[in-house]
């Protein structure tokens, strides 16, 4: 019928097809699923408005590999096309597409951060094939035709025989390229790029039993037949309207999206919007652990149905990262890199739409089922301090459901725990203090000395909590946090009824140079006398706040913020001079005696805050058993 030359700018493309993509190959079938798709949808469209005169009957997309004449087939029942339109969308339109793919991706390729290598289309063929053919017959009626291409601008289109309308295209695979010609191979890339795509596919045929017939034997064998093994799952649970689902079709759902994940997930939010843009999908938040870093990249974004990347980044905010799911957008720009993508106006409009419904469906939970969110709240907790930390509408809207736990198991949100302690709990500059603790065995001593006064003590134990108090700290007016450790709690909590002091000021400075005299040589523990509750420890070791906070910052993430290196470690000595045995210290006569009595008091005090350990532990021991024996 025809030979021609392909209008080429540049001398031969497929060269360069090979060479920019070389380590995205397997997209071939991607894309070329993805036109077999489209011309049977157009033709699925045409039917129903009465355009076209076929049955549209149930038609489905087969792939076959022919491995020894080493070639693929790809199968639709679609539109086709006739001589004509070969000419024009193959010849020329999807050559032009190719081209123009190539522009762009010749300057953000660099960028390494393209989205999905989308919109390469059918010449992707040609990353792995040497020889292309197509047969194609249009729905309209007129012969069918076979366009037949080697790589080189020159084509070669003929009349030839077909049946039915629809497309084939068969791809002779190159010889660097016959990885795929392995069944295993073509049976990955399906699963992981059209698994959910609307049209079934055909891959090969497996083995079904069939239930025995009445009256057959015990032992005799079960029937069987073989039927097309359909590879997709066409209507996936995104798809549907909220209101068709029930939980077992969201958790159904989550298993054929993580068949290795045997964990169910918390709970599921349903992305469904169709103005100012297009987007669905189903969001699930997966009981998370404190590591951030290994839990991200198993969002999977698609685009109608098509496996597009699991890298989300820059579509769904940072902190959302670590949920898993899908979401479904055609307006979501792919052949653009990462840096672009931010930029974009549409897709920042998807970005806090989700943040949004995300906040929405957590305020909900919580205020319909309280008692199961607060179940909850230690493996959602991450993700939830962490969205505070990193988006202002998200902060504003997590103040209704955002929890602060006590030690003892109550949960208070902040409006509840400020209404509790705001009168009790004040500081000398009448800032409300919320005293927490980081870990409950560790800072079990200075919890307990805080609960004897009745304070309400939180348990933040999340790696970003430095972070938040900080945050929350400024967004308040006059609070402070401060951790159970961090002084003597009557130092942090003012109190109407101060002790008095019972030493004299020659006493106390005649105790001070004994302790430092002892303690100064060995460590760097500052000594501080307080007139402290005869009942309170006599030896106290504390560690102030915002040094220890920084520090605690530099280990998760916000490091080097003031280009500090390794900080010391500080530590204060709080001595009560109102307890007995300080009294025995300050009276004792024999230098050898108190200096004993100095030692033991300080390790017995270290070993309360964790600090005391190997060889200084055995002597403290040693030591002690010395003593009772
Ligand atoms: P795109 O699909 O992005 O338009 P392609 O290069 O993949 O670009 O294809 C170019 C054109 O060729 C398509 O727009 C379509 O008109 C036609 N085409 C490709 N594959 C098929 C097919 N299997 N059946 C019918 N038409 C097809």
């Amino acid at each position: 019928m025809a030979t021609g030359k392909i209008n080429v700018s540049v001398e031969n493309i497929f060269p360069l097809i090979k060479k920019f993509l070389y380590s995205d190959h397997e997209i071939f079938l991607r894309e070329l699923i993805s036109n077999a798709t489209d011309a049977t949808l157009k033709l699925k469209h045409l039917t129903s408005i009465g355009e076209a005169k076929v049955e549209y009957g149930n038609p489905m997309i087969e792939v076959k590999v022919d491995k020894e004449n080493k070639r693929i087939h790809i199968i639709d029942q679609g539109i086709g096309m006739t001589g004509e339109e070969v000419k024009k969308y193959i010849n020329e339109v999807a050559f032009s597409g190719a081209e123009e793919f190539l522009d762009k991706y010749k300057d953000a390729g660099k960028d390494a951060g393209i989205i999905g290598h989308f919109g390469l289309g059918f010449y992707s063929a040609f990353m792995v094939a040497d020889k292309v053919e197509i047969l194609t017959k249009s729905y309209t009626d007129g012969p069918a035709v076979q366009w037949t291409c080697d790589g080189s601008p020159e084509f070669d289109l003929t009349e030839t025989d077909k049946d039915s309308h629809g497309t084939e295209i068969i791809l002779h695979i190159a010889e660097d390229s016959t990885e795929f010609l392995e069944d295993a191979k073509i049976r990955e890339l399906l699963g992981k790029y059209n698994k959910f795509m609307p049209i079934p596919i055909k891959f090969g045929t497996r083995t079904e039993t069939l239930p025995k017939p009445e009256g057959a034997k015990e032992d005799d064998p079960a029937p069987t037949q073989e039927v097309d093994d359909i590879i997709n799952n066409p209507n996936p649970a995104w798809t549907k309207k909220p209101t068709d689902l029930k939980d077992e079709d969201y958790g159904a759902f989550y298993r054929e999206l993580y068949p290795m994940q045997f964990e169910e997930p918390l709970f599921n939010i349903h992305l469904n919007v169709d103005y100012p843009f297009n987007l669905t999908g189903i969001l699930y938040f997966p009981k998370l652990t404190n590591d951030l870093n290994i839990q991200k990249d198993r969002i999977q974004l698609y685009q109608n149905q098509v496996f597009v990347t699991d890298n989300v980044e820059g579509i769904v905010p940072e902190f959302l990262t670590m949920l898993r799911g899908v979401i479904d957008s055609p307006d979501i720009p792919l052949n653009v890199s990462r840096s672009y993508l931010q930029a974009d106006g549409a897709v920042k409009k998807i970005s806090s739409y989700i943040t949004k419904k995300v906040a929405d469906k957590l305020n909900s939970l919580f205020k319909n089922n309280r008692e199961d969110f607060e179940q909850k709240w230690n493996d959602i907790k991450v993700v939830i301090e962490y969205g505070m930390l990193s988006e202002e509408k998200f902060f504003e809207k997590a103040g209704k459901f955002a929890l602060y736990p006590t030690v003892d198991g109550t949960y208070f949100t902040y409006d509840e725990l400020e209404k509790k302690i705001k009168d009790t709990q004040t500081d000398k500059d009448d800032k409300m203090v919320i005293l927490y603790a980081s870990d409950k065995e560790a800072q079990h001593s200075y919890i307990g000395a805080a609960k004897e006064k009745g304070y309400e003590v939180l348990l933040l134990d999340s790696p970003i909590v430095p972070h938040l108090i900080q945050k929350l700290e400024t967004s308040k007016e006059k609070i402070t946090f401060a951790r159970v450790d961090a002084d003597h709690i009557d130092n942090l909590i003012k109190k109407e009824d101060t002790a008095i002091s019972k030493m004299s000021d020659e006493e106390k400075d005649r105790l001070k140079e004994d302790l430092e005299k002892v303690i100064g040589e060995q460590s760097g523990f500052t000594v501080q006398l307080e007139a402290l509750d005869s009942g309170a420890q006599p030896f106290i070791i504390t560690e102030p706040e915002f040094m220890r906070r920084m520090k605690d910052m530099q280990q998760t993430g916000g490091g080097g913020m003031f280009g500090m290196g390794n900080m010391p470690d500080m530590f204060n000595l709080v001595v009560n001079t109102n307890h007995e045995l300080v009294n025995e210290i300050l009276n004792t006569k024999t230098a050898k005696k108190r200096e004993r009595l100095i030692n033991q008091s300080l390790d017995l005090a270290r070993l309360s805050k964790g600090l005391l350990k190997g060889e200084e532990l055995t002597k403290f021991i040693n030591r002690s058993y010395e003593m009772i024996k």
